[in-house]
This record gives C-alpha cells, structure tokens and sequence, in this order.
C-alpha cells in the first residue's frame, strides 16, 4: 500500500499540466478518483506507459483508431471486390470467384449486385452524358444559324435555364478551341 496522496488543492485537479481536470470524490472509499496526483484517465495511460518521470503520454485523439482500422477494413473490401470483378470478367462462376477470393457466398452475391450497379450506373451515366452532347451540338447549330436561345432551347428541348448552361460551356469549349489553336 502506497503513502496516501498529499492533496493540495480542494478539489483536487489532475496534475497532468495538459490536463487539469477535477478529480472527482470517491463514491465508497473516500479520496479522489485516480491516484498519484493524476486524474482516473492520465492516471491509467500513465501506469499503462510504465509510470514514465515524463508524465502520462498524450491520450489519442478521439476516434483515431476506429477510423484507422475502418479505413484499412474498407481498403481490404475494395480490394476483394476488384479481385473478384476480374475472376468474374473471366468467365469465373460466383461459386469460383467466391472461392479464389476467399469470401462467402453470401458476401459473393453482395459484390455481385454492387458491380452490376456499378455497370448500370456507369452505362446510364453515358447515355445521359452522350444525350446531352447531341442536344448541345443542336443547339450550337441553331445558335450558329442565328436563332434566339429561346428558340434554339424550344427545339431541342430544354428549359431555357439549360440552354443558357449550354451555351456557356459551347462558348467555353470555343475559347479552350481558339486558345489550343
Ligand atoms: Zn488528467
């Protein structure tokens, strides 16, 4: 049994100087939570470091280590997932690829709907961006002819908020054209 603490301040603070905190009463046993001058938390991380003359070792920042570990977790999925959109592309059956990779079948049909949303995600996104290329040439081509916007938007079909998006990105891409020339 160690010496009881001198206590100096009422109440007590941590006398970790990065901390300070107010030691709290013991509920049953009487003194204040933590021991050797340090509050309950300094007081762990410190016997946990080996009771360093330094003091007790900075606590991690919050959250830190989960976010880490989630990080590296997330990584390791996307890895398998890429491993098994290749087994996949090979022809592999998801029994097969599950295999290779080393994940169930379960987790299998889970990366299998991801990449087929993946895939119809990607291909709608192309149609919608090879549309809007045809309405914007269109538009640039009743621009040309010296329609009004309001016109040229009427025809193609957008809004005329659209058609002023357009025509802004005609006129950029013009400019990038003028300036590469
Ligand atoms: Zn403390």
């Amino acid at each position: 049994m160690s010496a009881p603490e001198v206590l100096t301040e009422i109440p007590p603070r941590c006398r970790n100087p990065k901390c300070r905190a107010v030691r709290q009463p013991r509920r049953h046993t009487g003194g204040y939570d933590g021991a050797a001058g340090y509050c309950r938390p300094c007081w762990d991380r410190w016997y946990r470091a080996g009771k360093p003359g330094s003091g007790p070792p900075d606590p991690r920042p919050c959250g830190d280590r989960a976010a880490a570990a989630n990080a590296k977790r997330l990584e390791e999925r996307a890895g398998r997932v890429e491993d098994f959109a290749e087994l996949r592309s090979w022809g592999k059956s998801i029994a097969e690829a599950a295999e290779r990779v080393g994940v169930s079948l379960v987790t299998a049909g889970k990366y299998e709907t991801e990449l087929r949303d993946l895939d119809g995600a990607r291909r709608l996104n192309e149609r919608r961006q090879s549309a809007k290329e045809a309405r914007m040439e269109d538009l640039a081509e009743l621009l040309s002819c010296g329609r009004p916007l309001e016109e040229a938007a009427r025809r193609v079909g957008v809004t005329m908020r659209t058609a002023g998006k357009y025509a802004a990105e005609l006129r950029r891409r013009q400019q990038r054209e003028q300036v590469a020339a």
